[in-house]
């Protein structure tokens, strides 16, 4: 086998040193997807929604729609499918260590509310998985033991939230009075407790020039945290907000900034590296990311293969998630590498994906994600 170590440098040679003593069979993976990355081999990021229970209403939220306060208000009921137990979960864990997978990201919804995560965390094992968790962070700021109780669990790194360095406009982008000072009271606390620690921040159009945003990218690399920066989207909630969608004008302005600060997309170079000490790598920067780079597990089993869609590639709980992810990178749709965001710019493919949705909304079924064959189909897999 080649060995990786050898091509990369030095301070990310010490980086994985650290992986290769503290989490072997974690590094075991990373090195093979290195090895056999530029043949085809994926290693993708694997979302694990367990539950959409979350604390806040944020105005850009993307899961909203998933969740049971909205279905409630909808259609009278909570979740009516099968989710996924614990057996399910393990079987799920073991599957991805079989398949090379190293990544799984708690999200949600917002994980530190699921009266289980420490189950969760359990069951997915810290030792074959690099297990990291998306935050708002208001539980932790309440209660700053639960940082040091992730941790010892095993937690390898926290994403917390922050949309905005004025306090007030943090605060009115969450809907929650408070949130800013609690974000900015744990994060210090997030690395102290060892883990490692990415701040993100929702992009809305023009906020990149702003003076806000420079201020944030300079606290983050002062505080020695990545700033992983996601571009608003027209869906979830933001699709009443089209005002708020980026436009080439910030994207550039983001690869700029990139130079001077640690902070990255997931369409952009810096997705190669994180300079965070002791940090794994994020990814393979080339382009749009699905099912190569990142897939969601539903509480019902469904991969939904990038989080502003609302179409699945296959359920786990009817077949291996090997078979799922082989068949997705078939899908003309996902497979081949494309420079520009399928569901932010491929117009014939925002309106096939938003029409079969809004199909079925209005014969009153809500239940998403679009199971495939329904929406993603054999019809769109490419024949050799
Ligand atoms: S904290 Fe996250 S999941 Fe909860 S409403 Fe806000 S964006 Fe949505
Ligand atoms: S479709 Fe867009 S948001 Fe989704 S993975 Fe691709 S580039 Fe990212």
């Amino acid at each position: 086998m080649i060995d990786a170590l050898t091509d990369l440098n030095s301070a990310e040679a010490i980086k994985r040193n650290e992986l290769r003593v503290k989490k072997p069979r974690v590094f075991e993976k990373i090195q093979r997807f290195d090895s056999l990355a530029q043949r085809g081999f994926i290693s993708p990021i694997l979302r694990l929604a367990w539950s959409y229970l979350c604390n806040f209403e944020c105005d850009h939220c993307c899961a909203e729609h998933r969740m049971d306060r909205f279905l409630i208000k909808i259609t009278g009921k909570p979740e009516q499918r099968r989710r996924m137990d614990y057996s399910d979960l393990a079987r799920l864990a073991q599957e991805a260590d079989e398949y090379g997978i190293y990544r799984f990201v708690l999200t949600g919804g917002e994980p530190t509310t699921w009266r289980d995560l420490f189950k969760v965390i359990e069951v997915l094992d810290p030792n074959r998985h690099l297990v990291i968790m998306d935050s708002n962070a208001w539980l932790l700021g309440e209660k700053p033991e639960f940082i040091t109780r992730l941790a010892e669990a095993g937690v390898y790194k926290m994403q917390i939230s922050l949309d905005s360095f004025v306090e007030s406009e943090h605060d009115h982008f969450r809907n929650k009075p408070g949130s800013y000072k609690r974000v900015l009271k744990i994060l210090p606390m997030v690395m102290d407790a060892g883990m490692k620690l990415m701040v993100s921040t929702c992009l809305v159009r023009d906020r990149a020039f702003s003076q806000e945003f420079e201020d944030l990218c300079r606290y983050c690399n002062d505080i020695g945290a990545m700033l992983y920066v996601t571009y608003a989207k027209p869906t979830g909630t933001c699709g009443q907000h089209e005002d708020w969608v980026v436009t080439k004008r910030d994207a550039d302005r983001i690869r700029e900034l990139e130079k001077k600060f640690d902070i990255t997309t997931h369409m952009t170079p810096s997705y190669m590296r994180d300079k965070t000490a002791g940090s794994a790598p994020l990814g393979h920067y080339d382009g749009c990311i699905t099912v190569k780079g990142i897939n969601t597990v539903e509480p019902t089993g469904d991969i939904v293969p990038c989080p502003y869609m609302d179409w699945s590639i296959g359920n786990i709980l009817d077949e291996p998630l090997g078979a799922v992810l082989d068949r997705g990178m078939r899908n003309r749709w996902l497979g081949p590498q494309r420079n520009d965001c399928l569901i932010g710019e491929d117009m014939q493919f925002i309106q096939i994906h938003n029409a079969k949705v809004a199909e079925r909304k209005a014969q009153g079924n809500y239940d998403l994600p679009v199971p495939y064959g329904e929406g993603f189909s054999d019809a769109d897999l490419i024949t050799a």
